[in-house]
């Protein structure tokens, strides 16, 4: 997968060089290359802002810098899915993860100050598949953490990437439930034993176990992901928990 991020702080993305995200650009599954927007300005100031439309507090990224980096960066027979973090845009999730790791190549844009001249994501729509994406119902500084987050859930999920591609099997979210609680050695710490099935060896007796767990943590933390399975998710077995 091909990705390009575009901010005004290409430093920030620096964490894309370490662990799992670094490895599989070493062993070129992950092909990412950072941007400078104001590479893209013409001015002495290298300005890249200017004040709201209308009047109004904060700063909005003029649209010309963002014009000149998209006609840059994407082919327009092959044009990439834009990804715009915005905390009006629509919520990241699992399944947008999935969705976004199948794509051959991203393009993040990274907004800062009060944000980026809508008419750049209303341009960049008539040219390319543009999601405008929400990390949560918060406001943050800038794109950029939303980037790391959002390259974290997708890389993980193109295959070849985890030593164990079967960790994501059971994992929260990921066929709408949250995981069970883990558990590792010593089998006693602080007098707090490790669960007595799982020291069982009785395979069909973890795995009960380990559904019921993640069917009452479900329950309990997140009521409407359970609210909001298909009718067929759950068993009788299930039901009984
Ligand atoms: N004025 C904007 C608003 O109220 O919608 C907020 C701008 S915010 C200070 C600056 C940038 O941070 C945004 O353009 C976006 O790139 C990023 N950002 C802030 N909160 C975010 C969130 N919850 N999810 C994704 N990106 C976010």
């Amino acid at each position: 997968m091909r990705v390009d991020v575009v901010t005004v702080f290409p430093q920030y993305l620096a964490p894309l060089e370490l662990s799992l995200i670094g490895r599989a650009r070493q062993r070129g599954i992950l092909d990412v290359a950072v941007h400078d927007l104001r590479d893209w300005t013409h001015d002495v100031h290298r300005t890249v802002d200017d004040s709201p439309a209308g009047g109004g507090a904060g700063m909005i990224m003029r649209p010309e810098p963002w014009g000149e980096a998209f006609d840059a960066l994407a082919d327009p027979a092959n044009p990439p899915r834009l990804l715009v973090p915005s905390p009006a845009g629509v919520p990241f999730r699992q399944a947008m993860a999935v969705e976004l790791a199948a794509e051959p190549h991203l393009m993040f844009a990274c907004g800062r100050y009060e944000g980026i001249d809508q008419r750049v994501i209303d341009h960049a729509a008539a040219h390319m598949p543009v999601t405008e994406v929400s990390l949560g119902d918060y406001v943050l500084f800038g794109g950029e953490v939303a980037v790391l987050v959002i390259l974290e859930a997708v890389t993980r999920l193109i295959p070849g990437v985890l030593g164990n591609a079967q960790s994501l099997d059971d994992e929260s979210h990921n066929a709408g439930l949250l995981e069970s609680p883990s558990y590792t050695k010593p089998a006693v710490w602080r007098g707090r034993e490790v669960p007595e099935v799982l020291l069982s060896g009785h395979h069909a007796r973890i795995e009960r176990w380990r559904r019921d767990q993640s069917l009452l943590r479900t329950a309990r933390r997140r009521p409407e992901l359970l609210a909001g399975l298909p009718p067929d998710a759950l068993d009788a077995a299930d039901r009984a928990t």
